[in-house]
Protein backbone atom coordinates (compact mmCIF):
# COMPACT_ATOMS: atom_id res chain seq x y z
CA UNK A 1 0.00 0.00 0.00
CA UNK A 2 0.96 3.36 -0.48
CA UNK A 3 1.07 5.70 2.78
CA UNK A 4 -1.83 8.06 2.68
CA UNK A 5 -1.65 11.07 4.77
CA UNK A 6 -5.38 11.78 4.04
CA UNK A 7 -6.63 8.69 5.51
CA UNK A 8 -3.97 8.57 8.26
CA UNK A 9 -4.56 11.14 10.97
CA UNK A 10 -3.73 11.91 14.31
CA UNK A 11 -6.39 14.50 15.90
CA UNK A 12 -7.21 15.87 12.13
CA UNK A 13 -3.59 16.42 11.14
CA UNK A 14 -2.73 14.34 8.38
CA UNK A 15 0.38 12.35 9.59
CA UNK A 16 3.85 13.04 7.64
CA UNK A 17 5.63 9.93 6.02
CA UNK A 18 6.10 8.16 9.29
CA UNK A 19 9.71 7.51 9.64
CA UNK A 20 11.12 11.01 9.84
CA UNK A 21 14.71 10.67 10.97
CA UNK A 22 15.35 14.02 11.79
CA UNK A 23 12.86 14.30 13.62
CA UNK A 24 13.34 11.65 15.83
CA UNK A 25 17.02 12.81 16.81
CA UNK A 26 15.61 16.58 17.50
CA UNK A 27 13.49 14.81 19.75
CA UNK A 28 16.32 12.69 21.30
CA UNK A 29 18.67 16.21 21.22
CA UNK A 30 16.37 19.18 22.30
CA UNK A 31 13.60 17.38 24.74
CA UNK A 32 14.46 18.58 28.13
CA UNK A 33 13.79 16.32 30.99
CA UNK A 34 13.46 16.98 34.50
CA UNK A 35 11.65 15.34 37.56
CA UNK A 36 9.00 17.11 37.40
CA UNK A 37 8.66 16.29 34.20
CA UNK A 38 9.20 12.25 34.39
CA UNK A 39 6.91 12.33 37.11
CA UNK A 40 3.82 13.98 35.01
CA UNK A 41 4.59 11.62 31.72
CA UNK A 42 4.62 8.78 34.16
CA UNK A 43 1.32 9.67 35.71
CA UNK A 44 0.18 10.11 32.46
CA UNK A 45 0.69 6.67 31.40
CA UNK A 46 -0.56 5.23 34.53
CA UNK A 47 -3.76 6.83 33.60
CA UNK A 48 -3.63 4.31 30.39
CA UNK A 49 -2.98 6.91 27.77
CA UNK A 50 -0.49 5.83 25.42
CA UNK A 51 2.65 8.25 25.37
CA UNK A 52 3.49 10.73 22.60
CA UNK A 53 7.09 10.50 21.04
CA UNK A 54 7.87 13.98 22.48
CA UNK A 55 6.89 12.60 26.25
CA UNK A 56 8.72 8.89 25.52
CA UNK A 57 11.79 11.40 24.68
CA UNK A 58 11.40 12.99 28.06
CA UNK A 59 11.99 9.32 29.74
CA UNK A 60 14.60 8.50 27.76
CA UNK A 61 16.73 11.83 28.42
CA UNK A 62 16.06 10.83 32.50
CA UNK A 63 19.97 9.51 32.50
CA UNK A 64 19.83 9.87 36.77
CA UNK A 65 19.82 6.69 38.46
CA UNK A 66 17.25 8.25 40.98
CA UNK A 67 14.93 8.94 38.01
CA UNK A 68 15.76 5.31 35.74
CA UNK A 69 14.53 3.57 39.47
CA UNK A 70 11.22 6.18 39.19
CA UNK A 71 10.64 4.95 35.72
CA UNK A 72 11.20 1.33 36.71
CA UNK A 73 9.13 1.70 39.15
CA UNK A 74 6.40 3.36 36.97
CA UNK A 75 6.64 0.63 34.46
CA UNK A 76 6.10 -2.08 37.43
CA UNK A 77 3.16 -0.52 38.68
CA UNK A 78 1.57 -0.09 35.54
CA UNK A 79 2.40 -3.63 34.34
CA UNK A 80 0.49 -4.76 38.13
CA UNK A 81 -2.53 -2.27 36.73
CA UNK A 82 -2.89 -2.95 33.31
CA UNK A 83 -1.55 -6.64 33.26
CA UNK A 84 -1.73 -8.15 36.07
CA UNK A 85 0.34 -11.03 37.18
CA UNK A 86 0.01 -13.20 34.03
CA UNK A 87 2.72 -14.30 31.66
CA UNK A 88 2.11 -15.94 28.36
CA UNK A 89 3.82 -18.65 27.57
CA UNK A 90 4.66 -19.69 23.60
CA UNK A 91 7.56 -21.57 21.73
CA UNK A 92 9.04 -20.45 18.74
CA UNK A 93 8.80 -22.89 15.76
CA UNK A 94 11.57 -22.34 12.78
CA UNK A 95 9.91 -24.36 9.69
CA UNK A 96 12.62 -23.27 7.06
CA UNK A 97 16.18 -21.27 6.60
CA UNK A 98 16.63 -20.80 3.43
CA UNK A 99 17.22 -16.98 2.82
CA UNK A 100 17.44 -15.30 -0.48
CA UNK A 101 18.36 -12.19 1.76
CA UNK A 102 21.29 -10.80 3.07
CA UNK A 103 21.17 -9.41 6.80
CA UNK A 104 24.88 -9.23 7.82
CA UNK A 105 23.98 -10.15 11.27
CA UNK A 106 21.94 -12.99 10.69
CA UNK A 107 23.60 -16.91 10.59
CA UNK A 108 20.52 -17.34 7.37
CA UNK A 109 21.98 -15.08 5.55
CA UNK A 110 22.30 -15.91 1.64
CA UNK A 111 26.21 -15.56 1.70
CA UNK A 112 26.50 -17.88 4.91
CA UNK A 113 27.43 -20.84 2.80
CA UNK A 114 28.66 -22.69 5.88
CA UNK A 115 24.54 -22.90 7.28
CA UNK A 116 22.35 -26.11 6.99
CA UNK A 117 19.50 -25.10 5.04
CA UNK A 118 16.55 -27.16 5.33
CA UNK A 119 12.90 -26.99 5.54
CA UNK A 120 10.32 -29.12 7.04
CA UNK A 121 8.62 -31.39 5.09
CA UNK A 122 4.72 -32.15 6.15
CA UNK A 123 5.95 -35.29 8.16
CA UNK A 124 8.74 -33.69 10.05
CA UNK A 125 6.74 -30.22 10.52
CA UNK A 126 3.76 -32.72 12.09
CA UNK A 127 7.02 -34.61 14.38
CA UNK A 128 7.91 -30.97 15.93
CA UNK A 129 4.55 -30.11 16.26
CA UNK A 130 3.55 -33.50 18.40
CA UNK A 131 6.69 -32.46 20.40
CA UNK A 132 5.94 -29.37 21.05
CA UNK A 133 2.49 -30.45 22.31
CA UNK A 134 3.72 -33.45 24.28
CA UNK A 135 5.49 -30.76 26.38
CA UNK A 136 2.56 -28.80 27.11
CA UNK A 137 2.72 -25.87 24.57
CA UNK A 138 -0.39 -24.06 23.05
CA UNK A 139 0.83 -21.34 21.21
CA UNK A 140 3.27 -21.29 18.36
CA UNK A 141 4.95 -18.29 16.44
CA UNK A 142 6.15 -19.93 13.10
CA UNK A 143 9.57 -18.31 11.79
CA UNK A 144 10.63 -18.65 7.82
CA UNK A 145 13.54 -17.31 6.05
CA UNK A 146 12.49 -15.24 3.25
CA UNK A 147 13.26 -16.99 -0.10
CA UNK A 148 10.50 -18.23 -2.65
CA UNK A 149 10.08 -21.48 -1.57
CA UNK A 150 7.89 -19.56 1.54
CA UNK A 151 4.96 -18.73 -0.66
CA UNK A 152 1.78 -17.31 1.30
CA UNK A 153 -0.04 -21.20 -0.15
CA UNK A 154 2.96 -22.34 1.98
CA UNK A 155 2.99 -20.65 4.80
CA UNK A 156 -0.73 -21.06 4.98
CA UNK A 157 -0.46 -24.71 4.59
CA UNK A 158 2.01 -25.13 7.27
CA UNK A 159 -0.36 -23.07 9.70
CA UNK A 160 -3.08 -25.69 8.93
CA UNK A 161 -0.94 -28.44 9.43
CA UNK A 162 -0.05 -26.98 12.34
CA UNK A 163 -3.46 -26.58 13.80
CA UNK A 164 -4.65 -30.47 13.01
CA UNK A 165 -1.93 -31.69 14.91
CA UNK A 166 -3.75 -33.46 17.98
CA UNK A 167 -1.23 -35.57 20.49
CA UNK A 168 -3.45 -36.87 23.53
CA UNK A 169 -4.47 -33.92 25.40
CA UNK A 170 -2.22 -31.41 23.29
CA UNK A 171 -3.30 -29.24 20.50
CA UNK A 172 -1.77 -25.70 19.21
CA UNK A 173 -4.41 -23.23 19.56
CA UNK A 174 -2.58 -20.00 18.31
CA UNK A 175 0.02 -19.97 15.65
CA UNK A 176 1.49 -16.76 14.97
CA UNK A 177 3.74 -15.74 12.42
CA UNK A 178 7.11 -14.00 11.87
CA UNK A 179 8.08 -13.75 7.80
CA UNK A 180 8.69 -11.62 5.55
CA UNK A 181 6.23 -9.04 4.33
CA UNK A 182 4.12 -9.63 1.58
CA UNK A 183 1.99 -8.27 -1.18
CA UNK A 184 -1.92 -7.44 0.23
CA UNK A 185 -2.83 -10.88 -1.69
CA UNK A 186 -0.62 -12.96 0.23
CA UNK A 187 -1.90 -11.69 3.48
CA UNK A 188 -5.23 -12.46 2.67
CA UNK A 189 -4.34 -16.00 1.90
CA UNK A 190 -2.30 -16.84 4.93
CA UNK A 191 -5.83 -15.00 7.29
CA UNK A 192 -7.67 -17.45 5.74
CA UNK A 193 -5.23 -20.22 7.53
CA UNK A 194 -6.19 -18.87 10.77
CA UNK A 195 -3.07 -17.18 11.93
CA UNK A 196 -2.91 -15.22 14.95
CA UNK A 197 -0.84 -11.69 14.93
CA UNK A 198 1.66 -11.10 12.02
CA UNK A 199 4.80 -9.97 12.80
CA UNK A 200 7.71 -7.85 11.26
CA UNK A 201 10.31 -6.53 12.93
CA UNK A 202 11.77 -3.28 11.31
CA UNK A 203 15.01 -4.47 12.31
CA UNK A 204 16.66 -0.38 12.48
CA UNK A 205 13.92 2.48 12.16
CA UNK A 206 17.16 4.78 10.68
CA UNK A 207 16.84 4.37 6.67
CA UNK A 208 20.73 5.22 6.42
CA UNK A 209 22.17 2.57 8.90
CA UNK A 210 19.58 -0.02 7.45
CA UNK A 211 21.15 0.14 3.99
CA UNK A 212 24.27 -0.69 6.18
CA UNK A 213 22.93 -4.66 7.31
CA UNK A 214 20.72 -5.44 4.49
CA UNK A 215 22.68 -5.89 1.39
CA UNK A 216 20.99 -8.33 -1.19
CA UNK A 217 17.04 -8.87 -1.57
CA UNK A 218 14.17 -8.00 -0.77
CA UNK A 219 14.79 -6.92 2.45
CA UNK A 220 17.46 -4.45 1.60
CA UNK A 221 14.57 -2.23 0.59
CA UNK A 222 13.18 0.04 3.45
CA UNK A 223 10.41 1.13 2.88
CA UNK A 224 8.72 -1.87 1.71
CA UNK A 225 9.39 -3.85 4.77
CA UNK A 226 8.45 -0.55 6.75
CA UNK A 227 5.07 -0.11 5.28
CA UNK A 228 4.60 -4.40 5.20
CA UNK A 229 2.10 -4.21 8.35
CA UNK A 230 0.26 -1.50 6.28
CA UNK A 231 -0.72 -4.32 3.52
CA UNK A 232 -1.07 -6.51 6.01
CA UNK A 233 -3.65 -4.13 8.01
CA UNK A 234 -5.50 -3.44 3.86
CA UNK A 235 -5.92 -6.93 3.76
CA UNK A 236 -7.49 -7.63 6.74
CA UNK A 237 -4.65 -8.88 9.15
CA UNK A 238 -5.69 -6.71 12.47
CA UNK A 239 -3.43 -7.96 14.36
CA UNK A 240 0.08 -7.18 14.18
CA UNK A 241 3.38 -7.20 15.88
CA UNK A 242 6.53 -4.83 15.37
CA UNK A 243 9.73 -4.95 16.63
CA UNK A 244 12.90 -3.28 16.35
CA UNK A 245 16.71 -5.53 16.40
CA UNK A 246 18.26 -3.95 19.11
CA UNK A 247 22.15 -3.29 18.66
CA UNK A 248 21.99 -2.41 15.12
CA UNK A 249 22.03 1.26 16.14
CA UNK A 250 21.02 3.86 18.86
CA UNK A 251 18.50 2.49 21.60
CA UNK A 252 16.98 5.69 21.85
CA UNK A 253 16.13 6.33 18.28
CA UNK A 254 14.64 2.49 18.04
CA UNK A 255 12.23 3.53 20.98
CA UNK A 256 11.29 6.34 19.25
CA UNK A 257 10.66 4.43 16.10
CA UNK A 258 9.06 1.83 17.64
CA UNK A 259 6.28 4.44 19.15
CA UNK A 260 6.12 6.12 15.68
CA UNK A 261 5.19 2.96 14.01
CA UNK A 262 2.74 2.69 16.89
CA UNK A 263 1.18 6.03 16.31
CA UNK A 264 1.10 5.41 12.53
CA UNK A 265 -0.65 2.21 12.75
CA UNK A 266 -3.19 3.90 15.63
CA UNK A 267 -3.85 6.70 12.75
CA UNK A 268 -4.63 4.74 10.01
CA UNK A 269 -6.46 1.85 11.04
CA UNK A 270 -7.65 2.46 15.06
CA UNK A 271 -5.44 0.02 16.13
CA UNK A 272 -1.94 0.06 17.12
CA UNK A 273 0.36 -3.57 17.05
CA UNK A 274 -1.06 -6.29 19.58
CA UNK A 275 2.76 -7.02 20.26
CA UNK A 276 6.34 -4.94 20.32
CA UNK A 277 9.12 -6.71 20.22
CA UNK A 278 12.89 -5.86 21.12
CA UNK A 279 15.35 -8.22 20.67
CA UNK A 280 18.89 -7.91 21.63
CA UNK A 281 21.23 -8.91 18.68
CA UNK A 282 23.17 -12.41 19.64
CA UNK A 283 26.05 -14.22 18.27
CA UNK A 284 25.16 -15.29 14.99
CA UNK A 285 27.72 -17.91 11.93
CA UNK A 286 30.02 -15.93 10.55
CA UNK A 287 28.77 -12.41 11.87
CA UNK A 288 31.23 -9.63 12.62
CA UNK A 289 29.59 -6.73 13.82
CA UNK A 290 31.51 -3.96 15.72
CA UNK A 291 29.28 -3.60 18.58
CA UNK A 292 29.34 0.09 18.26
CA UNK A 293 25.85 0.37 19.17
CA UNK A 294 25.17 -2.70 21.25
CA UNK A 295 22.81 -2.30 24.32
CA UNK A 296 24.16 -3.35 27.90
CA UNK A 297 22.18 -4.89 30.40
CA UNK A 298 21.46 -1.28 32.25
CA UNK A 299 20.49 0.61 29.21
CA UNK A 300 18.23 -2.58 28.02
CA UNK A 301 16.28 -3.21 31.48
CA UNK A 302 15.86 0.75 31.12
CA UNK A 303 14.78 1.11 27.86
CA UNK A 304 12.02 -1.93 28.34
CA UNK A 305 10.78 -0.20 31.12
CA UNK A 306 9.98 3.05 28.86
CA UNK A 307 8.75 1.00 25.87
CA UNK A 308 6.00 -0.52 28.88
CA UNK A 309 5.02 3.03 29.79
CA UNK A 310 5.04 4.25 26.19
CA UNK A 311 2.29 2.07 25.12
CA UNK A 312 0.52 1.19 28.19
CA UNK A 313 -1.91 -1.33 26.00
CA UNK A 314 0.22 -3.68 24.03
CA UNK A 315 1.83 -6.79 24.31
CA UNK A 316 5.58 -6.69 25.17
CA UNK A 317 7.59 -10.13 23.95
CA UNK A 318 10.70 -10.65 25.60
CA UNK A 319 12.89 -14.49 24.17
CA UNK A 320 15.14 -16.27 25.26
CA UNK A 321 17.88 -14.41 23.00
CA UNK A 322 18.34 -12.85 26.89
CA UNK A 323 19.97 -14.76 29.66
CA UNK A 324 17.68 -15.94 32.68
CA UNK A 325 18.54 -13.26 34.97
CA UNK A 326 17.72 -10.46 32.41
CA UNK A 327 14.28 -12.38 31.63
CA UNK A 328 13.87 -11.93 35.22
CA UNK A 329 14.43 -8.83 35.89
CA UNK A 330 12.73 -6.82 33.00
CA UNK A 331 9.62 -9.42 33.63
CA UNK A 332 8.91 -6.85 36.07
CA UNK A 333 8.45 -3.91 34.31
CA UNK A 334 5.74 -5.03 31.76
CA UNK A 335 6.74 -8.02 29.75
CA UNK A 336 3.49 -9.82 28.63
CA UNK A 337 4.67 -12.84 26.71
CA UNK A 338 7.90 -15.04 27.09
CA UNK A 339 8.96 -18.09 25.15
CA UNK A 340 9.48 -21.53 26.98
CA UNK A 341 11.67 -24.63 26.35
CA UNK A 342 12.39 -22.67 23.52
CA UNK A 343 14.88 -24.69 20.48
CA UNK A 344 15.55 -22.86 17.43
CA UNK A 345 17.48 -25.48 15.44
CA UNK A 346 15.24 -26.83 12.56
CA UNK A 347 13.72 -30.32 13.80
CA UNK A 348 15.09 -30.09 17.16
CA UNK A 349 12.15 -30.34 19.03
CA UNK A 350 11.63 -33.89 17.91
CA UNK A 351 14.97 -34.92 18.25
CA UNK A 352 15.85 -34.70 21.56
CA UNK A 353 19.24 -36.10 20.63
CA UNK A 354 21.21 -33.74 20.13
CA UNK A 355 21.00 -30.56 22.66
CA UNK A 356 24.35 -28.31 21.86
CA UNK A 357 23.55 -25.28 19.70
CA UNK A 358 25.09 -25.36 16.13
CA UNK A 359 25.68 -21.97 14.68
CA UNK A 360 25.36 -22.78 11.22
CA UNK A 361 21.81 -24.86 11.73
CA UNK A 362 20.45 -21.89 13.84
CA UNK A 363 19.57 -18.28 13.22
CA UNK A 364 21.59 -16.72 15.94
CA UNK A 365 22.34 -17.72 19.78
CA UNK A 366 20.06 -18.25 22.71
CA UNK A 367 20.79 -17.99 25.79
CA UNK A 368 18.10 -19.38 27.92
CA UNK A 369 17.81 -22.92 27.51
CA UNK A 370 16.04 -24.21 30.33
CA UNK A 371 13.02 -26.44 29.66
CA UNK A 372 9.22 -25.28 29.33
CA UNK A 373 8.82 -26.83 32.97
CA UNK A 374 12.09 -25.23 34.79
CA UNK A 375 10.49 -21.55 32.95
CA UNK A 376 6.95 -22.40 34.37
CA UNK A 377 8.66 -23.38 37.86
CA UNK A 378 10.16 -20.13 38.15
CA UNK A 379 7.46 -18.06 37.21
CA UNK A 380 5.23 -19.83 40.04
CA UNK A 381 7.55 -19.01 42.40
CA UNK A 382 7.85 -15.37 41.76
CA UNK A 383 4.38 -14.77 41.87
CA UNK A 384 3.83 -14.78 38.43
CA UNK A 385 0.52 -16.87 36.68
CA UNK A 386 2.04 -18.57 33.64
CA UNK A 387 -0.84 -18.77 31.07
CA UNK A 388 -1.25 -20.64 27.65
CA UNK A 389 -4.27 -18.33 27.35
CA UNK A 390 -6.23 -17.75 23.55
CA UNK A 391 -9.44 -17.00 23.90
CA UNK A 392 -9.75 -13.40 22.53
CA UNK A 393 -8.32 -14.13 19.37
CA UNK A 394 -10.95 -17.13 19.37
CA UNK A 395 -13.86 -15.37 20.34
CA UNK A 396 -12.51 -12.60 17.65
CA UNK A 397 -11.31 -10.57 20.45
CA UNK A 398 -8.50 -8.56 18.36
CA UNK A 399 -7.69 -5.58 16.22
CA UNK A 400 -10.15 -2.70 17.33
CA UNK A 401 -12.37 -4.84 19.27
CA UNK A 402 -8.33 -5.75 21.28
CA UNK A 403 -9.23 -2.20 22.84
CA UNK A 404 -11.85 -3.91 24.70
CA UNK A 405 -8.55 -4.32 26.98
CA UNK A 406 -9.37 -0.85 28.43
CA UNK A 407 -12.60 -2.12 28.87
CA UNK A 408 -12.90 -1.50 33.37
CA UNK A 409 -12.69 -5.22 34.53
CA UNK A 410 -11.64 -7.14 30.94
CA UNK A 411 -8.84 -8.59 33.44
CA UNK A 412 -10.32 -9.64 35.77
CA UNK A 413 -12.89 -11.04 34.34
CA UNK A 414 -11.38 -12.33 31.37
CA UNK A 415 -7.71 -12.54 31.55
CA UNK A 416 -7.17 -13.84 34.68
CA UNK A 417 -9.76 -16.37 35.07
CA UNK A 418 -8.49 -17.94 31.34
CA UNK A 419 -5.10 -17.97 32.73
CA UNK A 420 -5.73 -20.40 36.04
CA UNK A 421 -7.92 -22.39 33.55
CA UNK A 422 -5.03 -23.01 30.90
CA UNK A 423 -2.21 -23.24 33.64
CA UNK A 424 -4.93 -25.82 35.03
CA UNK A 425 -5.04 -27.99 32.03
CA UNK A 426 -1.01 -28.05 31.72
CA UNK A 427 -0.83 -28.91 35.55
CA UNK A 428 -3.15 -32.21 34.91
CA UNK A 429 -1.75 -33.38 32.06
CA UNK A 430 2.14 -32.05 31.36
CA UNK A 431 3.63 -30.63 35.03
CA UNK A 432 5.70 -33.14 36.84
CA UNK A 433 3.87 -33.91 40.60
CA UNK A 434 5.97 -31.23 42.46
CA UNK A 435 5.39 -28.16 39.91
CA UNK A 436 2.00 -29.09 39.83
CA UNK A 437 1.59 -28.72 43.16
CA UNK A 438 3.10 -25.36 43.29
CA UNK A 439 0.97 -24.45 40.30
CA UNK A 440 -2.22 -25.54 42.30
CA UNK A 441 -1.36 -23.02 45.19
CA UNK A 442 -0.87 -20.60 42.87
CA UNK A 443 -4.09 -21.02 41.32
CA UNK A 444 -6.09 -21.07 44.50
CA UNK A 445 -3.71 -18.01 45.74
CA UNK A 446 -5.00 -15.81 42.61
CA UNK A 447 -8.93 -16.87 43.29
CA UNK A 448 -8.36 -15.49 46.94
CA UNK A 449 -7.15 -12.56 45.18
CA UNK A 450 -9.67 -12.15 42.54
CA UNK A 451 -12.61 -12.80 45.32
CA UNK A 452 -11.56 -9.50 46.58
CA UNK A 453 -12.88 -7.67 43.48
CA UNK A 454 -14.57 -10.04 40.87
CA UNK A 455 -18.19 -10.24 41.02
CA UNK A 456 -19.21 -13.91 42.91
CA UNK A 457 -20.81 -15.44 39.35
CA UNK A 458 -17.56 -15.18 38.03
CA UNK A 459 -15.67 -17.24 41.08
CA UNK A 460 -18.22 -19.50 40.83
CA UNK A 461 -18.07 -20.02 37.04
CA UNK A 462 -14.30 -20.32 37.45
CA UNK A 463 -14.74 -22.99 40.22
CA UNK A 464 -17.16 -24.74 38.55
CA UNK A 465 -14.46 -24.84 35.25
CA UNK A 466 -11.56 -25.96 37.23
CA UNK A 467 -13.45 -28.97 38.51
CA UNK A 468 -14.35 -29.84 34.98
CA UNK A 469 -11.05 -29.68 34.21
CA UNK A 470 -9.42 -31.93 36.92
CA UNK A 471 -12.45 -34.51 35.55
CA UNK A 472 -11.07 -34.30 32.19
CA UNK A 473 -12.84 -31.50 30.31
CA UNK A 474 -10.20 -29.34 27.93
CA UNK A 475 -10.53 -25.79 26.34
CA UNK A 476 -12.60 -23.81 28.49
CA UNK A 477 -12.03 -20.60 28.63
CA UNK A 478 -14.22 -16.77 28.92
N1 LIG B 1 13.32 -13.93 7.84
C1 LIG B 1 12.29 -13.13 8.35
C2 LIG B 1 12.73 -11.76 8.71
O1 LIG B 1 13.91 -11.49 8.69
O2 LIG B 1 11.85 -10.97 9.00
C3 LIG B 1 11.65 -13.75 9.53
C4 LIG B 1 12.27 -14.20 10.71
S1 LIG B 1 13.80 -13.75 11.33
C5 LIG B 1 14.15 -15.41 11.30
C6 LIG B 1 13.28 -13.13 12.94
C7 LIG B 1 14.04 -12.03 13.57
O3 LIG B 1 15.20 -12.54 14.19
C8 LIG B 1 14.56 -10.97 12.67
O4 LIG B 1 13.55 -10.06 12.32
C9 LIG B 1 15.65 -10.34 13.51
O5 LIG B 1 15.17 -9.24 14.24
C10 LIG B 1 16.03 -11.44 14.48
N2 LIG B 1 17.45 -11.79 14.37
C11 LIG B 1 18.15 -12.04 13.26
N3 LIG B 1 19.47 -12.25 13.56
C12 LIG B 1 19.59 -12.10 14.91
C13 LIG B 1 20.69 -12.16 15.83
N4 LIG B 1 21.95 -12.39 15.43
N5 LIG B 1 20.44 -11.96 17.15
C14 LIG B 1 19.18 -11.73 17.58
N6 LIG B 1 18.12 -11.65 16.76
C15 LIG B 1 18.30 -11.83 15.44
FE1 LIG C 1 16.92 -14.00 6.08
FE2 LIG C 1 15.43 -13.02 8.08
FE3 LIG C 1 17.95 -13.83 8.48
FE4 LIG C 1 17.52 -11.65 7.10
S1 LIG C 1 16.98 -11.96 9.28
S2 LIG C 1 18.97 -13.26 6.54
S3 LIG C 1 15.65 -12.17 6.03
S4 LIG C 1 16.24 -15.10 7.90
Amino acid sequence: MQFNPEKCRIEDVPMKPFIDQDEIWDLINNTPSSKELVQRVIQKSLNKERLTMAEVAVLINADSPELIEEIKAGARELKERVYGNRIVLFAPLYVGNKCANNCTYCGFRSTNKEAVRKTLDKSELIKEVEALEDNGQKRLILVYGEHRDYSPEYIAESVRTVYGVKKGQGEIRRVNINAAPMEIEGYKIVKEAGIGTYQIFQETYHPEEYKKYHLAGQKADFDYRLTGLDRAQEAGVDDVGIGSLFGLYDWRFEVIGLVRHTNHLEACYNVGPHTISFPRITDAAGTNLTGEYFVSDKDFTRLVAILRLAVPYTGLILTAREPEHIRREVMRFGVSQIDGGTKIELGAYADSVNEDQNLNKEQFTINDNRSLGEVIEELLEDGYLPSFCTACYRNGRTGEHFMEFSVPGFIKKFCSPNAMLTLAEYLEDYAKPHIAKKGWDVIQKNIDKLKETAEPRVIEMLDDRLEQIRKGKRDLYF
